[in-house]
């Protein structure tokens, strides 16, 4: 299933996107995308909705808007420096274990709203990324038994203040948290929509001129180990998100570095996961 929902910013509804490209309205399943709905077998009752009622299901125009396909989860762990063409770029050392750190829940936004470039912010910058969202309370997981807490992969990108993220001391969590910096979406894919997590193809375009294009399979840490590695530290409760890392061609990575202005356009796709597009605008 591809899990979207729709409408105003905060009073978004549950839907899905059908293979026949219609999106339908889901709220007669009885429940919003969020940490009961995925911690309580929502995934299997929507199924079942679906297969009961999804054929009757109010349709939702194609001018609406799509909002992330989840609710505001507990958090978001990023993983830094995890594709191996992005380490050489940055000319660092592939690390020995994941670098982690966290981006405000608050910057959740829709796949394709504007994104606002903060007060004071210089260095705006891109990172498309494949972002696993948990399905069930993950704690001390096994790495063989990891997918088995993950309820499906969405697009993400995981915008950054450079400036913030490493010129204002102590943690990237500054450069990483402003409100509209983490778009999610267009959809929520469950794994069974995906043939291979690890072989799919991620590309980001500004102003309509290729910056990133790789693959999945350049991860130096794969998705079980990721959830795995992560569960050892806290634990991940149904809804949250850890996203994976960045491929190369980072605004950072250009020489002179290339950041994002006021009418920029960036566009992103993940294999399977659909396409986004964001116009960013200054903060008023
Ligand atoms: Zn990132």
């Amino acid at each position: 299933m591809k899990l979207i929902r729709f409408g105003e910013p905060g009073r978004e509804r549950p839907g899905l996107l059908l293979p026949d490209g219609r999106r339908i309205d889901a709220s007669g399943c009885g429940c919003d995308y969020d940490e009961t709905f995925f911690g309580s077998e929502g995934l299997e009752r929507l199924a079942r909705w679906l297969a009961d009622a999804g054929a009757t299901a109010p349709v939702v125009a194609d001018d609406v808007r799509l909002g992330p396909p989840i609710c505001r989860p507990s958090k978001i762990v990023c993983v830094g420096l995890n594709y191996r063409d992005h380490a050489r770029e940055s000319g660092m050392a592939v690390p020995e274990e994941p670098v982690l750190f966290f981006k405000a829940t608050t910057a959740i936004s829709g796949p394709n709203d504007d994104v606002i470039i903060p007060r004071d912010g210089t260095k705006v910058d891109w990172e498309v990324e494949l972002a696993v969202v948990i399905g069930r309370r993950a704690t001390y997981v096994e790495r063989d038994r990891a997918l088995d807490h993950v309820a499906g992969y969405v697009l993400h990108n995981d915008y950054s203040e450079r400036s913030f993220q490493l010129e204002r001391g102590g943690q990237w969590v500054k450069g990483k948290s402003c409100d509209t910096f983490a778009p999610l979406g267009p959809f929520l894919a469950t794994p069974d929509e995906i043939r291979d997590v690890h072989d799919l193809h991620i590309w980001l375009k500004v102003n309509g001129e290729s910056k990133q294009g790789s693959s999945t399979c350049e991860l130096i840490f794969d998705v079980p180990t990721l959830v795995s590695y992560v569960s050892q530290f806290m634990t991940l409760l149904p809804g949250d998100i850890i996203s994976t890392g960045t491929p190369a061609g980072v605004g950072l990575g250009h020489t002179p570095p290339r950041y994002l202005v006021d009418g920029d356009e960036v566009e992103l796709g993940i294999d399977g996961l659909g396409t986004a597009r964001q116009r960013l605008r200054a903060y008023r």
